[in-house]
């Protein structure tokens, strides 16, 4: 039998899967990420007992996806040690002479929630993360959306909630959403991690403001069908309502958005959009390899 695979490349753990034709997932496995060597060999060892047909990467970033330039396929500029400039996808290539689907991790988490989960029967859908760092997706029209690069929706400047002093957590950025809104911002404002907090604390009307400031404009600029919110921080139910409010506050009467409730939605697929995701990119074989 012929399979799928699905590597989901993040900074901490590579998440792979193997599914079957109907995308039931017939083995899932979490790889530390050490070195590219290291973490590739153990791949290798689980994808080894499987004839696959496809492979559907979604990675950490930032990743090259124009197939112009002559680094097409690897990872960037990461601060990660060891991982910057490195050719993931020929090191892929290289081992497994199949279609490979080649996105960013949160590229391919709006296409798994879109096609499978939270997004279903929409077209436009925006999938923002919200943990480590902040990582948006997008598939635009049934497609994801990749231009001479992909988005980098954690990173847009924000406006700073009233008498906000705090300096970012983002090394590139002054005012921007992941420097003042990420899981390690949150930390830096109150001392604690976030899944510390009490969830009266005020801090989380902060949050709720930088978050539905970043929605308020990818809605402007895209507005999608749905906005779908993952990571360890959305974990915190409580913020859904406040994060609602505050973006009608922001937005005004301006634009009708869509019923609130069905607009900004948690994740379907719990942690699996991302492999979801890849696993259909793999099956579709979308024209990314
Ligand atoms: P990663 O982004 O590294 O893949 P997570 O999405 O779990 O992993 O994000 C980790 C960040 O999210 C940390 O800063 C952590 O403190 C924060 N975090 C994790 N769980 C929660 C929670 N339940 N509530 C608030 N913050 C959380
Ligand atoms: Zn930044």
């Amino acid at each position: 039998m012929e399979y799928y695979g699905s590597i989901e490349a993040g900074g901490t753990k590579f998440v792979c899967a193997v599914a079957d034709e109907e995308l039931k997932i017939v083995e899932r496995i979490s790889i530390p990420t050490t070195t590219p060597e290291a973490t590739l060999t153990q791949v290798d060892a689980f994808f080894g007992a499987y004839q696959l047909k496809a492979l559907g990467v979604g990675s950490f970033g930032p990743i090259e996806v124009n197939r112009q330039s002559s680094t097409y396929g690897y990872i960037t500029s990461t601060p990660k040690p060891g991982w910057k400039n490195v050719n993931l996808l020929g090191a892929l290539k290289e081992r497994y002479d199949i279609p490979i689907a080649w996105t960013t991790d949160v590229n391919a988490a709006a296409y798994g929630e879109m096609h499978l989960g939270a997004g279903k029967k929409t077209q436009s859908c925006i999938y923002l993360t919200v943990g480590t760092g902040i990582g948006g997706g997008a598939v635009v029209n049934g497609n994801v959306l990749q231009g001479f690069s992909h988005p980098e929706m954690g990173h847009i400047s924000v406006q700073r909630y009233k008498n906000d002093g705090l300096e970012s957590t983002c090394p590139y950025h002054d005012n921007c959403l992941e420097g003042l809104a990420a899981g390690p911002a949150l930390e830096k404002r109150t001392g604690v991690k976030g899944q510390l907090l009490e969830i009266d604390h005020d801090v989380w009307e902060i949050e709720a403001f930088y978050l539905a400031q970043a929605l308020m404009n990818y809605t402007l600029v895209l507005s999608p069908e749905k906005i779908i919110l993952g990571g360890g921080v959305m974990k915190q139910t409580h913020l859904f309502p406040k994060i609602r409010e505050s973006l009608q506050q922001q937005l005004g009467s301006y634009v009708s958005l869509p019923n609130l409730e069905n607009y900004v939605v948690g994740c379907d697929l719990g942690d699996n959009s991302g492999t979801m995701g890849c696993l259909l990119l793999a099956k579709e074989q979308r024209g990314l390899e």
